[in-house]
């Protein structure tokens, strides 16, 4: 189920990214220091009181990581959010007052019917009012007046946002049981190709009547008879009537597309390598719990050795340390060696995503796991499991019951996730290990009785 999208806008130097950073906390327990993804990042996945969203801080970024902080992107990127967004975060600066490019922005925001809220940073403290009065005279509602930095005033703020979301069924696009995928990548690395090989392959056949899917850009196609969802992410169709490179490359758009997908196929460019927005977008993919395949595209422009399999599996292992599940093909969309593997490697995936691990086999794994490599003591005191299960969502997701929540350290994590990967399989797929205190269980069957 797509999660709903809250998209921070605002010009710069308001203090976005410290915001999205106060929003998704840091994710500590899935993305190490060590696990090679940068932290830079402008979009993630927050939770606040058990609902989840993505949070996106658009800043006039675009999917090739250029930074344009004209006005003309800030008033491209803030329509773009308009359309695309469920919740708009509207940022200014309680110590700068209105600048013009706010009232830009503000008109923009009036004629749409987005949820809005509007905040203002760097009250510091709280006595500073004054900027209210110039917002309500803008029609729109009193402002949430915070301080990102110090985390003053957030939490009421994410108290307002999650009082606006759509409610998740809403949301739902759950309109046909087709696999999604959605081809993601930065500009020029080959999606469009990549995306016409693909329909040119005589195992796939183009549904003449589009008719399942909401959104009439994406592409539907039966594969050997499997019912497919090629989602469009940046316009990739639209290209020859696209005329703003900065719509096409939205990373929001982008976004949208990931979160009505299964399966991300993430886009590389052999000749150009890995960059930090390759490795954001599979960041994002992992934290949204999609399946991940690493298409890398153009090896006919590479050296003979540099067109092998094995050599990418190689290289890319370090710049995607953290997503060393996902799976990794090598293509060429001009002389089409390597497009007939792209679909059957992402079906798969998807297949695996509905794998089934029964309670006995999960819980005699980890028992094993725990015998064979007892966790570590922390404090002197140890994790202790008493039960685990699976849950039932998209994503694979294992809920273990354990005495303390807390002493689950990121390397007895890894460990034990490769313990259930290697019964279990999972190929291409996040694994969601979510600890429970064992009290909440036993109060919970308490309850039952
Ligand atoms: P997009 O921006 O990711 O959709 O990229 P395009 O599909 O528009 O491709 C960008 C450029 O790369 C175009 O000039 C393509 O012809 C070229 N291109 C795409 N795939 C390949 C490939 O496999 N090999 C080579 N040599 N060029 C490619």
């Amino acid at each position: 189920m797509a999660r709903p999208i809250v998209a921070i806008i605002g010009r710069p130097n308001v203090g976005k990214s410290t915001l999205f950073n106060r929003m998704i906390g840091w994710k500590k327990a899935i993305v190490d220091p060590q696990s090679g993804l940068t932290r830079d990042r402008l979009y993630g996945v927050a939770d606040w009181r058990g609902r989840e969203f993505t949070v996106v801080d658009t800043a006039g970024l675009d999917l090739d990581g250029a930074k344009d902080s004209s006005r003309a992107a800030i008033e491209a990127q803030s329509k773009i959010a308009i359309d695309q967004a469920d919740v708009i975060v509207f940022l200014l600066d309680v110590r700068q007052g209105l600048t013009p490019i706010d009232r830009d922005i503000a008109r923009m925001l009036r004629t749409s019917r987005r949820n809005l809220i509007v905040a203002a940073n760097k009250a510091d403290s709280p006595s500073e009012r004054h900027l209210a009065h110039e917002v309500s005279e803008l029609g729109f509602d009193e402002p949430s007046l915070i301080s990102a930095q110090h985390g003053l005033g957030v939490g009421e703020l994410l108290d307002r946002v999650i009082g606006v979301l759509p409610r998740p069924d809403e949301a739902a696009p759950a309109d046909d049981n087709a696999d999604r995928l959605a081809i993601m990548g930065r500009p020029n690395v080959g999606k469009s190709s990549l995306l016409n090989a693909l329909l040119g392959d005589e195992r796939a056949l183009v549904s003449p009547t589009p008719g399942t899917t909401r959104d009439p850009i994406d592409t539907e196609l039966s594969f050997d008879g499997v019912p497919v969802v090629l989602i469009d992410t940046a316009g990739i169709r639209r290209k020859s009537s696209s005329r703003d490179r900065l719509e096409r490359y939205s990373l929001l758009r982008g976004i949208h597309a990931m979160e009505r997908a299964d399966v991300v196929l993430l886009v590389i460019d052999a000749s150009a390598g890995v960059l930090a927005q390759d490795q954001h977008v599979a960041g994002y993919a992992l934290e949204a719990g999609k399946g991940l395949v690493i298409v890398v595209n153009k090896i006919d422009l590479v050296e003979p050795d540099m067109r092998m399999l094995a050599y990418w599996r190689k290289a890319l292992a370090s710049d995607f340390k953290f997503a060393a599940y996902a799976p990794v093909v090598a293509v060429s969309a001009k002389t089409k060696v390597g497009i007939p593997s792209i679909l059957p490697v992402a079906l798969e995936v998807v297949g695996q995503r509905r794998i089934k691990m029964p309670s006995n086999e999960l819980n005699r794994v980890l028992r094993d796991a725990f015998v064979e490599h007892p966790p570590p003591s922390f404090k002197g005191r140890r994790l202790k499991l008493t039960y685990a299960t699976q849950a039932g969502d998209q994503t694979p997701t294992v809920v273990m019951f354990v005495n303390d929540t807390n002493l689950l350290h990121f390397s007895y994590r890894r460990y034990l996730e490769k313990k259930v990967r290697d019964r279990f399989g999972l190929v291409g797929n996040p694994l969601k290990l979510v600890l429970r205190a064992e009290e909440t269980r036993r109060s919970r069957a308490r309850a039952a009785k």
